[in-house]
């Protein structure tokens, strides 16, 4: 009799979608998972010829897909979710998110970025890059990353840097020269790097280009040299960025930023709608990855950013939800469609980004650009056990006949049953294993509402009605 192997967990009777090199996809397919690692995958009966597992999920009728990357986000923003509508960027950051920022206290960005960490999971997200404001208080970067710890996520947390730009609304909560700012960008690396059993690590945020000082721009790149760590900042998301280093320096933000040396395969453009042939020019010489926030594009009226045609340039385009202040939810299958749609309606033409090199973005390219792609964003042995399980039998999803199609354009949060992220079952049958999600949802409610009221957001809402739940 054949010796069986023991694992941790086998999945089985999937169709799984592996989104390797060659796109190889199983019918019946089985996962083999031990030390947060996947061992082995093949079809079901091979599998279980094989190993034997402490636990055994049967996922008859569904797909699995590997986890997908929501690669620019700011969890805490469900704080202005439903507060700021109908604004552009520039007027939106000044009267709401900043004085929601600078009123904040620990408690309410653990709860209200612990929500947002959910709805990432409950679209299938299971690695999020989140992209932290530079507040001067140190507990509340602490909260987020507690809250990605305890939502059981990968990820990584950067910590912006915001060294000036008083006058344009940024409060002084949000202010710091940029040495101070990095040195507790390096704390945070030194504390938490490697939190949560190895799945958080740590990067750094530069906030925008008229939040900069030369200087600053400068530092930031010296320390992501001596730390190891990456850099992402907003870029070109309105013609302010342009506006404003042409006035500052005569250049425009990415000539600028090459000019700093800011510009490297590091570092990661988020946004990225009003571009040049000479910034595009001068991505791809620097080899840099962009964060494609579609939704997020779309909500606050800033275009259409030329992705199809920078990843045509051969860039890393991963896509991403950004804060639920501009979306308005993390919900990244909402995300997947539109990061499709968006760039047909920008080309007039349907065919300009199939289906499939959405759900490459979301998945394998969008792991390259964060250079997690060795790790997560394909399902192969010895890759981390990311992934989700989509059960179709829902009247949004059925009939289903091609599940890369169903993923990208007719399937919901309903389809997605089951997550599990480092090899552990975060959500089986629709239910956290691991978090009371209705006593979550409920506190925060009312942790938001106080919140509106002493940032005085609240009163955006004098004219529409108020909606307090709890
Ligand atoms: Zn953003």
């Amino acid at each position: 009799m054949q010796e069986h192997s023991q694992v941790d967990l086998i999945v089985r009777h999937a169709l799984i979608i592996t989104q390797d090199e060659q796109r190889s996809v199983f019918e019946d397919g089985a996962l083999a998972v031990d030390g947060g690692v996947i061992v082995a995958l093949g079809k079901t009966a091979e599998i279980e010829q094989r190993f034997v597992a402490a636990k055994r999920i049967d996922a008859s009728g569904r797909a699995l897909f590997p986890g997908l990357l929501n690669i620019h986000t700011h969890l805490f923003q469900s704080a202005v979710k439903g507060l700021g509508e109908d604004m552009a960027v520039e007027q939106w950051v000044q009267a709401v998110t900043f004085p929601t920022a600078a009123t904040m206290n620990a408690e309410e960005v653990y709860l209200l970025s612990l929500v947002s960490c959910l709805e990432n999971l409950r679209s299938g997200a299971t690695t999020v890059m989140d992209f932290m404001y530079g507040m001067r208080d140190p507990a509340l970067h602490e909260a987020v990353i507690r809250a990605m710890v305890d939502s059981g996520l990968r990820g990584r947390y950067t910590r912006t840097i915001v060294d000036r730009g008083a006058e344009m609304g940024i409060l002084p909560a949000m202010l710091q020269p940029a040495e101070e700012a990095l040195a507790h960008a390096q704390a945070l690396q030194a504390a938490y790097d490697g939190a949560g059993d190895g799945r958080l690590d740590i990067g750094l945020a530069i906030g925008v280009i008229w939040g900069m000082t030369e200087a600053g721009l400068r530092a930031v790149r010296r320390v992501a040299d001596a730390t190891g760590m990456m850099i992402t900042m907003h870029v070109n998301e309105t013609p302010y960025d342009n506006a404003f280093a042409q006035e500052q320096w005569g250049l425009n933000t990415i000539p600028m930023l090459e000019r700093t040396g800011v510009l490297g395969p590091d570092f990661n453009a988020v946004h990225c709608v009003h571009m040049t042939d000479e910034d595009i020019a001068l991505f791809v010489e620097h080899d840099v990855s962009v964060a494609y926030c579609a939704v997020s594009n779309m909500y606050l009226g800033s275009g259409i950013p030329p992705i199809a045609r920078l990843a045509g340039e051969g860039l890393r385009i991963g896509i991403a939800a950004d804060g639920s202040g501009s979306n308005n939810c993390q919900d990244m299958l909402e995300t997947l469609k539109f990061s499709a749609l968006l760039q047909k309606v920008g080309q007039q033409n349907a065919g300009s980004v199939l289906a499939q090199q959405a759900l490459d973005w979301a998945t394998r390219d969008g792991a390259r650009a964060l250079g997690l792609g060795a790790q997560v964003g394909s399902l192969a042995p010895g890759m981390k056990a990311d992934f989700f399980l989509l059960n179709p039998f829902t009247a949004k999803a059925i009939p289903v006949h091609d599940p890369v199609a169903t993923l990208v354009y007719s399937a919901g949060q309903a389809n997605v049953d089951t997550v599990v992220v480092d090899g552990r079952v975060l959500m089986e049958d629709g239910q956290f294993t691991h978090i009371d999600e209705t006593a979550l949802l409920r506190e925060t409610q009312r942790a938001a509402q106080h919140l509106a009221r002493r940032a005085g957001t609240e009163r955006l809402l004098a004219t529409r009605a108020s909606w307090r739940p709890v």
